[in-house]
């Protein structure tokens, strides 16, 4: 499932390739479970549309429009298999295809999501994400956060509520470099850790975006490239192997459903 460093290398991705491009057509498919507008309300806003911007908010990808006098968010979730790409009109048709928006630079941008799980909405008012931003939160609100909760510390990351964007694979890796066990309840944790695992969060998180993401399954960028993080990546998907700081097997458990990965002696 793409996270936050997919997100925001989608958007950047759009950004470079469609600022200043124009829709001039849409084509919507018949498949309801993607479009959380109407379709003719999606068509009507993005039809004639200056694309003014490319930006993430949380793990949506939200595409600035310019239509008229008013201007218009197109808000994009990529749910599980999502993918948002900007192509040549004559690149084959993907199956599982819910949206062409046929551009005036004569490229077409692409909404394909085999599972149906992402989102394609239009809003008139600012969009913006339920939980605070970890790329932007100050650590002191950081602190402020978890120790309002007595969830276990994985959980609480995963919480959107609290951070928006943070998922699975990077709770497991920022809980590794900050040598926190996934199940320490967050109320207890102390500022000091809670300090490393703020400084960790953001660290997996930039250097992720600057490696274009994790492509553990079928996650692609704008261009439909692989992103590069998974070879980085030091517990997550790395069960029985040993640490790669101190050799003891890496360990697997579940928490709230979720898959999670630390090391039974770096991890306190
Ligand atoms: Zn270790």
């Amino acid at each position: 499932m793409p996270e936050l460093p997919e997100v925001e290398t989608v958007a950047r991705g759009l950004q470079k390739a469609v600022a200043g491009d124009a829709v001039e057509s849409v084509w919507i498919g018949k498949r309801p479970q993607v479009l959380k507008s109407a379709a003719r309300e999606i068509e009507k806003a993005v039809t004639g549309a200056t694309i003014a911007a490319v930006r993430r908010v949380g793990k949506h990808i939200v595409v600035d429009l310019q239509n008229g006098s008013a201007p218009v968010q197109w808000v994009v979730h990529l749910g599980m298999t999502g993918s948002f790409v900007v192509c040549p009109a004559d690149a084959p048709l993907e199956k599982h295809t819910h949206l062409v928006a046929r551009l005036r630079s004569g490229r077409e941008l692409r909404f394909v999501d085999p599972r149906m799980f992402g989102k394609l909405a239009v809003a008139s008012t600012a969009f913006s994400a339920a939980g605070a931003e970890p790329l932007e939160i100050g650590a002191e609100e950081f602190t402020a956060l978890f120790h309002g909760t007595r969830a276990p510390i994985k959980s609480a990351l995963l919480n959107q509520a609290l951070l928006s964007g943070v998922g699975n694979i990077y709770a497991d890796e920022a809980l590794f470099r900050a040598g926190i066990r996934p199940r320490r309840r967050s109320h207890t944790l102390t500022r000091a850790e809670l300090r490393s695992l703020y400084d960790a969060v953001r660290e997996v998180l930039h250097e992720a975006i600057a490696a274009g993401g994790t492509t553990v399954n079928d996650y692609m960028n704008a261009l439909g490239e692989s992103g590069r993080f998974q070879f980085d990546l030091r517990v997550y998907g790395r069960e029985t192997e040993p640490c790669l700081r101190c050799r003891t097997p890496i360990k697997r458990i579940v928490i709230s459903g979720r898959s999670t990965h630390y090391c039974p002696k770096c991890q306190k």
